[in-house]
């Protein structure tokens, strides 16, 4: 196994009631609970997986409405919000269309073309309650991530402790 992970900060924004909570309660611990809004409280999950032989940790944020998304003050947000404002056509987002088991309110061809025409955002159509195309979502992220050109902005690469490794016979100790 490699040397180095990869963390990536995933947030996910959206109207209260779209599903955000359960897309992430389903993708980190593979449930679906019809009461989650009444207890969640989770702030964030970490998730790891490997996309094409890299290992890359996702810590996904979930977000709670609008309101409290404004006064969210964390350098991931700041991050986002000023990549957005510079060159939202390079900001790795991925737009998903939830809860195709039941409410279609947005057909396949309206929200193809709103991606196409907002910076060719990749799309998936997803059911957190059935678990269609949730994890497809999340590494249609990751991959994006990992094929952005400069990631330096959102990617933090962090050492792994080698513990097969043998101490320097010569090294020492200050
Ligand atoms: P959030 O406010 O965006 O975090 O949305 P929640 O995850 O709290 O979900 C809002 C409501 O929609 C809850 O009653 C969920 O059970 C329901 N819900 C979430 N995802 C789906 C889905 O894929 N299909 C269906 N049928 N209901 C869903
Ligand atoms: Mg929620």
């Amino acid at each position: 196994m490699a040397g180095k992970s990869s963390l990536f900060k995933v947030i996910l924004l959206g109207d209260g009631g779209v599903g955000k909570s359960s897309l992430m309660n389903r993708y980190v611990t593979n449930k679906f609970d019809i009461q989650l809004f009444h207890t969640t409280g989770v702030e964030f999950l970490n998730k790891g997986l490997e996309v094409d032989g890299r290992f890359v940790t996702m810590q996904i944020w979930d977000t709670a409405g609008q309101e409290r998304f404004r006064s969210l003050r964390m350098p991931f947000y700041r991050g986002i919000y000023s990549a957005d404002v510079k060159e939202p056509e390079s900001f790795p987002f991925v737009i998903l269309g939830n809860k195709i088991d039941s409410e279609w309110q947005v057909s396949t061809e309206e929200a193809q073309a709103w991606c196409r025409d907002n910076g060719h955002y990749p799309s998936f159509e997803t059911s957190a309650k059935d678990a269609t195309n949730v994890a497809a979502a999340f590494e249609g992220a990751a991959r994006r991530v990992l094929a952005a050109e400069d990631r330096s902005d959102h990617l933090i690469q962090t050492d792994t402790v080698n513990l097969h490794r043998k101490p320097e016979p010569s090294s020492s100790c200050y």
